[in-house]
């Protein structure tokens, strides 16, 4: 018999996501859900996932074993958010109330507001503000389901203030259960005080922050603004390959508000991610393919701008290319925690089927992570990161929106939101 010191019993579904990750093409739709499926762990690894009927005989649980009842619920792998901007200090509801009134972020952007609005309440805020910030956001997060995730920094745009950043991240990931990749996104935009002066800019990235960031362990991937008013391609190019050389995986905002071959470097530097791809073409799709690169996509972002091109999706997975949804949650253009609400989004308006949606959000966003080999699936020898949805099957998620679906969340094999006796 398997010993246990956790199972999961109770459920109509369990949807295994289980697999080669990550997934393209048409395995991008194989969720492997079992009808009345059970899981068991122990020490925080899975040892059995199958048939409720299967389990009795067997696993063995451990005195002590904790029991989660799924209440004819269904389990699914924890959501890996792989694209956050998590700490930030302050928020843009002054700018959003302008927005949905009419200005446009360009405008709202020339007069002073924007990311340099955030810019400057990070610079002002200390750690200890910037760790304050986000708690509420990651209980946030991991009570809408996200086990793992990623925070990028690109609010500081200094040495110091990005280390700042990062230095939060790094303190937020030992206090809580969710577990972060942090990813230093110095090269978001050019800071005030180096207007006209890009190169200077440049340079302190790849010559300082990137060395610090990568000497101190306070990333592990590095990533870009590209677009032709931010970082061109050309710089774009220089940043990662810089963080490259001090060992951070490169990820790249690529082609998000026009077609600026972001795709198309992502995919040369075989990049863990080319993320957002809005207006992403089929050069783009070709080289992202041929790469294995996974597509981050930000429907929330395009949902929050009011903009009407969302990425392609239906291409992208048509033309081979592994694609993962993430939040995009930051306080300017995509200001929310929830996942399920990002997978209602890529369903109704970017026309992913819900398993597509459900292995993005789970087995490719792990890839995304650079944790595919540890989360993402439910898996004998994999990581113990469940949740728990208040829904008969899978097919309800995207389709009863608006609403936390997520009933309980276990990370590591531990019950650590919901999930108590009635
Ligand atoms: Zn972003």
């Amino acid at each position: 018999l398997i010993e246990a010191d956790l199972l999961v019993r109770g459920a109509a579904e369990l949807v295994t996501c289980a697999g080669p990750i990550p997934r393209a093409g048409e395995a991008q739709g194989r969720i492997g859900e079992i009808p009345r499926g059970a899981a068991a762990a122990r020490d925080g690894r899975l040892v059995f996932v199958g048939p409720e009927a299967d389990l009795d005989r067997k696993v063995r649980a451990l005195p002590g074993a904790a029991v989660l009842d799924a209440r004819g619920g269904t389990i699914l792998p924890g959501f890996c958010d792989s694209h956050t901007h998590l700490p930030f200090a302050g928020t843009r509801a002054g700018e959003f109330h302008r927005r949905v009134a009419g200005a446009t972020y360009q405008e709202i952007a020339a007069a002073g507001g924007g990311i340099l609005s955030t810019v400057r309440s990070v610079r002002a805020a200390s750690e200890e503000e910037l760790v304050e910030a986000a708690r509420p956001r990651l209980r946030r997060l991991l009570a809408h389901g996200t086990t793992s995730l990623e925070a990028k920094s690109g609010y500081g745009l200094t040495e110091e203030d990005e280390l700042k950043q990062l230095r939060a991240v790094r303190r937020l990931a030992a206090e809580q259960p969710a577990e972060i990749t942090a990813t230093l996104l110095a090269a978001h935009t050019l800071p005030p005080e180096f207007a006209g002066d890009r190169e200077a800019y440049v340079r302190l990235v790849t010559e300082r922050i990137i060395p610090r960031a990568a000497s101190e362990r306070l990333a592990s991937a590095c990533d870009v603004f590209l677009e032709a008013h931010v970082f061109d391609r050309e710089e774009s190019r220089r940043v990662l390959r810089a963080g490259e050389r001090h060992g951070l995986a490169a990820r790249l905002h690529a082609d998000q508000l026009s077609r600026s071959g972001g795709a198309e470097l992502a995919a040369e530097l075989r990049a863990l991610s080319a993320d957002h791809l809005e207006h992403c073409g089929p050069e783009g799709r070709a080289a992202l393919a041929a790469a294995g690169t996974v597509a981050v996509l930000l429907p929330g972002a395009t949902f929050a701008l009011m903009l009407a091109r969302y990425a392609d999706a239906r291409a992208l997975v048509d033309a081979g290319v592994p694609v993962a949804l993430a939040t995009d949650f930051n306080p300017g253009t995509c200001y929310t925690e929830s996942m399920p609400m990002i997978l209602t989004l890529a369903v109704l308006q970017m026309r992913l089927t819900v398993e597509e949606a459900i292995v993005a959000a789970t087995a490719n966003g792990a890839a995304a992570l650079g944790r595919g080999a540890e989360v993402g699936s439910l898996e004998v020898g994999k990581q113990a990161d469940l949740i728990v949805l208040e829904m008969p099957d899978h097919r309800h998620l995207a389709y009863h929106f608006g609403v936390n679906p997520v009933a309980a969340v276990v990370k590591k094999g531990r019950i650590v939101a919901g999930g108590a006796a009635p």
